[in-house]
C-alpha cells in the first residue's frame, strides 16, 4: 500500500491554507468498490481531508438509499447497522429524521450540497490547476432530491449542451461527469455530475462578486 499523508507542501485546493498536503478523492474513495483504482486526488491540507468523512458517508448512504425523497426499507436497515461507536451519533443522525410511517427520508441538503461543492473545486482544480476562490459561489441541483425548477437555477440552457461535453469517468460507471466553460474561460463553468449512472447532480460556478 502506497504511503499518502504529507506528501508535499503547497496551497489547499479548498481553503487555501499554504502547508502540508494530502492527497484527497474526488469524488469521495467511499463510493468505489475494491479494488480502487484510478481514482483521482487533489491537494488537500489535513484538517480539509480528514474533517469530511461523515459528510462522505451520509452522502454515499443518501445517494445509494434514496430514490425521490422515499426511502428503501433495506438501505433504511444498513442505516441502523452502522454498529461501530465512532458512527453512534452518525447514525442517529441520519435515522432522526427518518419518517417510519411514509418512508421519507428528510434528507440534510446543505450537507450533500457540501460533499457536492468539494466534488465541483476537485475538478475545477484537476483540469484547470488553479485555485477556485472561496468566496466563488456554487450552486448545485440534485435531480432526486431538490424541487426546485430547473429554471430557477438557470440550468435549463445548460443542459443541452453540457450533455454534448467530453464525457469523463472515474471507476467504471461510478462516477461520469460532463462540463463546460463559460466563454471567458475563468471562473464561470456548468458541471453535470452522475453517481451509480442514476443520482445526477448539477453544479454552476459563479465567480465570486467583485
Ligand atoms: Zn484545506
Amino acid at each position: 500500500m502506497k504511503k499518502r499523508s504529507k506528501i508535499k507542501e503547497g496551497t489547499c485546493i479548498y481553503c487555501g491554507v499554504v502547508g502540508f498536503l494530502t492527497d484527497d478523492h474526488v469524488p469521495p474513495k467511499n463510493l468505489f468498490p475494491k479494488p480502487r483504482l484510478g481514482l483521482l486526488t487533489v491537494p488537500s491540507c489535513e484538517r480539509c481531508n480528514g474533517s469530511s468523512k461523515l459528510d462522505d458517508e451520509y452522502f454515499r448512504l443518501a445517494i445509494t438509499s434514496v430514490v425521490d425523497g422515499m426511502a428503501f426499507p433495506i438501505a433504511v436497515d444498513a442505516i441502523r447497522k452502522l454498529d461501530t461507536p465512532e458512527k453512534d451519533r452518525f447514525k442517529r443522525s441520519m435515522l432522526r429524521d427518518y419518517d417510519r410511517e411514509n418512508g421519507d427520508l428528510q434528507l440534510d441538503r446543505p450537507r450533500l450540497h457540501g460533499v457536492i461543492e468539494r466534488v465541483i473545486r476537485g475538478l475545477f482544480w484537476h483540469h484547470q490547476r488553479r485555485f477556485l476562490p472561496i468566496q466563488a459561489d456554487i450552486r448545485i441541483w440534485f435531480t432526486s432530491f431538490d424541487e426546485a425548477p430547473m429554471d430557477d437555477m438557470g440550468l435549463e440552457g445548460q443542459l443541452e449542451a453540457l450533455r454534448r461535453q467530453h464525457l469523463h469517468q472515474i471507476g467504471r460507471g461510478v462516477f461520469t461527469y460532463q462540463y463546460m466553460f463559460g466563454s471567458d474561460e475563468a471562473v464561470f463553468s456548468a458541471w453535470y455530475l452522475r453517481f451509480y449512472e442514476k443520482n445526477e447532480v448539477f453544479g454552476i460556478i459563479f465567480p465570486p462578486p467583485i
